[in-house]
């Protein structure tokens, strides 16, 4: 049998992200009650002017949210004050101007717009639509690659959050069929010193498996990706910490990753998966 100590969740959303309508303070307490170490609020940024989700996001409101927060439960949990930010090809300018010096403990980088479609919600479905899956696949990537190459996000978010909606058109997710561009990714990401993050949400998707895929993480392994953030990608309550524990074994199964947590931009080490592991 296995136990396992879950030590952060560093990706949920709350009522500061449009698809979100989660009081954040439930789960703070939450939290404690199940002895994490670290929370982090990583709520949507969206900057793209044609996107329905643009300008939802309230800095201030996140802000005072987490300083509340922080003071009333800071002695109890560590309290990280995040951002999931959408990235696309042009809008680079404006993600800078939005997110420096506003604070931030880490940032999520993540690829959710393609083509004027979000792909990673219902309503990007469309997008889909009378593809190849070679070519709805190949242009994530190449995306993920842009953002990545921007260098600006210490963590990069669902690495294949494409395979959402694609697997209800193509059926299972083959990372082997890009291979060459997601190596390509990791050896530049390794270098640059970012990390992936273990998502569960993948599993109560239609994916069922977690983001990314057993052989996307292996790759990452295999290109010296030793790092991962652990997020459930929670919208609500009731989703929050759900599938990480399988999430993080599923993990250990491929490598012994570090699990790290960012605080002020720093990269801390909170020790390997099998630690979290208790096996009897
Ligand atoms: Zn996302
Ligand atoms: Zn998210």
């Amino acid at each position: 049998m296995n136990t396992m100590k879950i030590i952060e969740d560093i990706h949920i959303h709350t009522n500061v992200s449009k698809d979100s309508k989660q009081d954040p303070e439930a789960y703070v307490k939450e939290a404690i009650e199940r002895k994490l170490q670290y929370l982090g609020f990583s709520d949507h940024l969206d900057l793209d002017p044609l996107d329905k989700d643009y300008e939802y996001y309230r800095y201030e409101d996140a802000r005072s949210d987490f300083e509340f927060l922080s003071g009333k439960y800071g002695k109890e949990i560590n309290l990280l004050f995040g951002v999931e930010v959408t990235f696309q090809t042009g809008l680079e300018k404006s993600i800078l101007e939005n997110t420096e010096n506003k604070g931030y403990d880490y940032m999520i980088g993540s690829v959710h717009r393609l083509e004027g479609f979000t792909i990673a919600g219902t309503s990007g479905i469309p997008y889909f639509e009378g593809k190849d899956e070679k070519t709805a696949y190949t242009a994530y990537f190449e995306e993920m690659k842009r953002m990545v190459g921007f260098n600006y996000f210490p963590i990069v978010g669902h690495f294949d959050v494409i395979k959402r909606f694609g697997v209800n058109f193509y059926g299972k997710f083959d990372a082997y069929k890009y291979e060459s561009i997601i190596r390509e990714i990791f050896r530049m990401l390794v270098k640059q010193g970012n990390v992936i993050e273990l998502n569960s949400s993948g599993l109560r998707q239609p994916p069922k498996e977690p983001y990314p895929s057993a052989e996307v993480l292996k790759m990452y392994a295999e290109e010296g990706g030793t790092e991962v953030v652990i997020g459930s990608d929670a919208h609500t309550l009731k989703q929050f910490g759900q599938g990480l524990p399988e999430t993080i074994l599923y993990a250990q199964k491929i490598f012994d990753f570090n699990v790290v947590v960012f605080i002020k931009g720093m990269k801390i080490s909170l020790g390997k998966i099998s630690e979290f592991v208790n096996t009897y």
